[in-house]
């Protein structure tokens, strides 16, 4: 992941003509810290995890990203994440950089008293070298509200000063911004919507559209795309999907979230007009469900899942990616050349870090606006962006994605 966020980066900035010493400072990481986490177990054992915190680039503004508790973490893959947020970060033309951090850990092995004490213990770690102007960490993969509340006090305490804005993601009780829950996935909404007023100016609605992942950001997508008028015909889980009994009839995605609540998985769950009957659809593979004849296919759970061994038979013309790197660069490539468009993810999921934006931006001024003026600053935000990453796209004949990172490194550069 970092060798192909690096190499993006390298050739695009090339391609664009600058110097080599420009891109160089692009792709290295200004600082990457990398730390022991001793802990006292609840069985009076102690164990060691390990931290890490990379600082990509603050050109723009101070570090912005998330932090992931996963017992894969590598330094290398949270400076690869940190990469890609300070393109993230400047794609949204937001003043703020790009960082991320990790803990070495499965997280579901702690207990709670475990999992507070780590969270604190790397706040400590980093707590000179974060903060409201410096770096601000936010919840990311098994990390969330309950974990920034810990992380900020710890901050606080070591601080001796209240600074709400040093962390966001928390929870609207506790400082955080009315409209971050719903924030990725209604910004891939007002991505799309854009993409689609620009196609055709009579095809905006009523496309069908199929979706992998109903976490937070696929639950979301479904919600704002149903409301624009737009069909949800087929969506999956890590267990697998589901689909109406002919790929015409939408989902009620409301209740088939009830459905999965009270089931644990959403096989099972035909949830349509307000009756879930099981005679009216049938379960498909995650495989399956990405190889749908929708108009739309929307990746919102893993990375390259969308690769060399799937590529052609992909029949969606537009593909969102939600998800972080769903789509591999080979297979990128490919369909590019077969005229599918792709709504980048550096641009599709940024809705996230928007709103931490606007929750830093209360945060420091001690105002907090309500849902709709979040919602609204979010749509201008994503609205500009897109027409910014289109416009060039248009201009020069290349695809958004390129696009997209060509106006990040254009923007990082200038302010070097
Ligand atoms: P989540 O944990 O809430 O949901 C993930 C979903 O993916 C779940 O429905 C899970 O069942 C499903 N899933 C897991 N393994 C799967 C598999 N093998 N096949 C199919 N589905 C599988 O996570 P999320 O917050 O919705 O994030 C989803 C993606 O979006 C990730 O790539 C994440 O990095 C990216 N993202 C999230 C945000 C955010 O604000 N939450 C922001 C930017 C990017």
């Amino acid at each position: 992941m970092l060798e192909s966020a690096q190499n993006i980066i390298r050739s695009v900035g090339e391609k664009m003509g600058y110097e080599q010493s420009k891109i160089d400072q692009l792709i290295t990481a200004e600082m990457i810290y990398e730390f022991s986490l001793p802990i006292c177990k609840d069985d009076g054992t102690s164990e060691v995890f390990i931290g890490y915190r990379a600082q990509h680039n603050s050109v723009r503004g101070p570090y912005k990203g998330g932090i992931r508790f996963h017992q894969d973490t590598t330094r290398e893959e949270v400076q690869a994440l940190a990469t890609l947020m300070t393109i993230k970060t400047a794609v949204a033309n937001i003043p703020m950089g790009g960082g991320k951090g990790g803990i070495r850990v499965n997280p579901k092995k702690l207990s709670k008293s475990e999992l507070k004490q780590l969270s604190k213990k790397f706040v400590a770690k980093l707590a000179h070298v974060i903060g409201a102007d410096i770096d601000i960490p936010a919840p990311d993969v098994n990390t969330n509200p309950t974990i920034m509340k810990w992380m900020l006090e710890e901050y606080e305490q070591i601080h001796g000063k209240k600074e709400p804005a040093a962390f966001t993601g928390k929870s609207v009780a506790h400082g955080g911004s009315l409209g971050r829950t719903e924030a990725t996935g209604y910004g891939g909404v007002i991505a799309l919507q854009e993409l689609l007023k620009r196609l055709s100016s009579d095809k905006q609605s009523n496309m069908s559209i199929a979706i992998q992942g109903f976490g937070n950001v696929g639950y979301y997508f479904a919600e704002a795309a149903v409301a624009e008028g737009h069909t949800i015909v087929a969506i999956s889980d890590s267990k697998g999907g589901i689909m109406g009994n002919n790929s015409h009839i939408g989902l009620d995605i409301p209740l088939v979230l009830e459905c999965k609540q009270k089931k644990g998985s959403i096989s099972g769950c035909y949830c349509v007009g307000g009756v879930c009957d099981s005679s009216k659809g049938k379960v498909i593979s995650n495989s399956e469900l990405l190889e749908l004849p929708v108009d739309i296919l929307v990746p919102a759970a893993l990375e390259n899942v969308i690769n060399e061994e799937n590529m052609k038979n992909i029949k969606a013309k537009i593909i969102v990616e939600m998800a972080n790197g769903p789509i591999t660069e080979t297979a990128r490539q490919y369909l590019t050349s077969k005229d599918v468009i792709i709504i980048p993810d550096v641009l599709a999921n940024a809705g996230g870090v928007i709103v931490s934006y606007l929750e830093w931006v209360q945060g420091k001024q001690g105002i907090w606006w309500t849902q709709e003026d979040v919602m609204e600053r979010l749509r201008t935000i994503m609205s500009t962006a897109f027409d910014d990453i289109w416009n060039r796209a248009k201009k020069q004949s290349i695809d958004l994605k390129t696009a997209a990172f060509e106006l990040a490194i254009q923007r990082l550069i200038s302010a070097m």
